[in-house]
């Protein structure tokens, strides 16, 4: 799994729709990639302040958000 696909599954993964073997997928490549376990943590953060409120999903705008920081961090150092 590349971080792109990380961020796709993002939201699906945090609120535990993901299907269990992309999990496992997901969760092996964050065991070696520590800019994705930014992000991940980071939205983990936002799920639980958002939670608070109503039982959402991860709402678009975070989720721009998140896109637009991996871009960010990840430009620099090319595709991953
Ligand atoms: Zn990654």
């Amino acid at each position: 799994m590349r971080c792109r696909q990380v961020i796709d599954k993002i939201s699906e993964y945090i609120d535990g729709e993901l299907d269990p073997e992309l999990a496992r997928e997901l969760e092996r490549h964050l065991a070696h990639c520590e800019d994705c376990r930014i992000v991940v943590d980071t939205a983990n953060k936002t799920v639980e302040i958002f939670n608070h409120t109503e039982p959402a999903a991860l709402p678009d705008d975070v989720r721009e958000r998140l896109n637009g920081m991996f871009v960010r961090r990840f430009r620099k150092d090319g595709p991953n």
